[in-house]
């Protein structure tokens, strides 16, 4: 049996990491799996009609998350009128609104969960369909069954992660060396599946995934849940080690002089200090630490002093943490239950610059109750991350994901956005979930856009003034050294990030306004 797995179209040249673990189980259990990446094609025409791993399966598998939802749907169409194979749908997207794949995907079985019930429930799925038995016997799926939709519940969260086999790259036929980009290729090694302790006390209220993790409580019960919880805790430095060690030989084999450095980005959302720590003494105690180029982690502001105390100079530039700072307004941080402070953010931003390590941070603009002071704090704390750090990563708002502020604040307080969806019956359009609504009065809006119309203009400046420094550089030595240079070139990918951010949070808060108006009116 041939079975296809599509990534997610998010237009990223990632190694497909919880595909290539389905992959690993599949095949280990006499399978035959391909993966195709049209992540690597993006802008070219692919006739699908072509690729062997579409005509001749006998299953795929969809990865999706709600924004590459459209185009993951459309992708499916296609294939679908090449090959009428059953679809199973898993990730992000299919977990959190299943509902909406299974109405407008060619989706005939959703597997929801995004802490590795997957691989096995697959299996299963797998197995049911060669042997043509009844579907409703595998747990962890949704279906639907004529007019009614069959919801078996939550596949099982593993005990242990698996180590894994690298080698399965050659069996799934992926084009390896589409990943490497200037002779680097960054390699994804998965950490603990669910870390950030905050998601068993008390999330942050934009945190989809600590919403997923309080409803286990319900889906898996509460008396599983503290033994879940070690499950999804677990920082299995040992196997993380081997894994590394793993890519290292394998990548190295297979893409010989094509690769002149491997690195590494540890998928973990908040890597503590304690597992930072376990983690460092083993790379520096069996040299690991000298194999690789750096490697990326993300965790939490406070976490900070700890790491950096932890790591030797010699091995600053090992490490680029990625840091959620996201708000510098007091009352956003209260609003969004960040559980830090300004205080505590201004000392660490000021050690982070002074012992100059290498690190990217996140900051969202605004949440509903922002006001126009709150505003020019968080604008501030992004300019500086622009000019301290490796790169500044910047939303404007909060986004609607499943978080809890419809729980807390009503559907009210949502604002709705079209997207469109190829299906077999042409375009249609289809209204989810986006952002939520700005509390603030319309007094308070003109205000924010005076700050924002100011701002932009002010970054921009700022960022042409950075592009011509970073021309300069990159004409007077040729190429960039990591180690000095990376900031100043960043710095203008930083800025135009923060301006496109403004803009878009312009857009919405004029959108808001409008629509306030327009209550008034009635
Ligand atoms: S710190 Fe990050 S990962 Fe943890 S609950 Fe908040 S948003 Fe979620």
């Amino acid at each position: 049996m041939l079975i296809t797995l599509f990534p997610a179209l998010h237009g990223e040249r990632d190694l497909p990491l919880g595909l290539l673990y389905i992959a690993q189980t599949l095949i280990e259990h006499g399978y035959q799996v391909r993966i195709v990446d049209l992540n690597l094609h993006v802008g070219k025409n692919i006739d699908l009609g072509r690729i062997s791993a579409i005509r001749d399966a006998d299953l795929f598998g969809f990865s999706s998350y709600r924004y590459t939802m459209s185009a993951d749907i459309s992708i499916a169409w296609q294939v679908r009128l090449i090959n009428d194979s059953p679809m199973i749908w898993g990730g992000w997207g299919p977990t959190t609104n299943p509902l909406l794949y299974i109405r407008y995907a060619p989706a005939d079985i959703i597997i929801p969960g995004v802490h590795m019930q997957a691989p096995r429930v697959m299996l299963d799925v797998v197995k049911c369909i060669e042997k043509r038995r009844d579907i409703s016997i595998v747990k962890g799926i949704v279906y639907r069954d004529g007019d009614i939709i069959v919801d078996t519940g939550l596949g099982e969260i593993p005990d242990r992660i698996p180590p894994l086999k690298w080698d399965i790259i050659s069996h799934v036929d992926l084009a390896l060396e589409d990943y490497i980009e200037d002779g680097v290729l960054l390699v994804p090694i998965l950490g603990a599946l669910a870390s950030c302790p905050k998601y068993y006390e008390s999330p942050c209220i934009y945190c989809s995934i600590g919403r997923v993790i309080s409803e286990y409580k319900i889906t898996y019960g509460t008396n599983r849940f503290n033994e879940l919880m070690q499950r999804l805790m677990q920082f299995d430095v040992d196997r993380i080690i081997q894994d590394m060690e793993n890519a290292i030989v394998y990548f190295n084999d297979v893409l010989k002089d094509k690769l002149k450095r491997i690195s590494f980005t540890l998928v973990d959302d908040a890597v503590t200090p304690e597992n930072f720590l376990k983690l460092y003494k083993k790379l520096v105690e069996n040299g690991l630490i000298n194999e690789f180029s750096f490697m990326k982690f993300q965790t939490r502001p406070e976490y900070i002093p700890k790491i950096l105390k932890n790591i030797r100079r010699e091995h600053r530039s090992k490490f680029i943490m990625d840091v959620g700072f996201e708000f510098f307004s007091e009352r956003d941080l209260l609003f969004t239950n960040r559980g830090s402070n300004p205080n505590m953010l201004a000392n660490i931003l000021r050690e982070l610059s002074e012992k100059r390590v290498h690190w990217t941070g996140y900051v969202i603009l605004a949440t509903p109750v922002t006001t126009a002071e709150d505003l020019e704090k968080n604008i501030n704390l992004a300019i500086n991350i622009a000019y301290n750090s490796d790169l500044l990563r910047c939303n404007p708002y909060l986004l609607e994901e499943d978080t809890y502020i419809p729980l807390k604040y009503g559907w009210k307080a949502i604002e709705w956005k079209c997207i469109k969806i190829y299906s077999e019956h042409g375009q249609v359009t289809v209204v989810v979930p986006h952002r939520p609504r700005f509390f603030i009065g319309n007094k308070e809006i003109e205000r924010m856009i005076k700050v924002i119309d100011y701002y932009i203009e002010k970054v921009e400046k700022l960022r042409e003034k950075a592009f011509q420094k970073a021309s300069k550089i990159i004409a007077e030595r040729g190429e960039i050294d990591l180690n000095d240079s990376i900031g100043t070139v960043t710095r203008v990918y930083s800025l135009g990030e923060l301006r496109d951010s403004l803009m878009k949070l312009r857009k919405a808060l004029v959108e808001d306004y409008i629509s306030k108006e327009r209550h008034k009116a009635f």
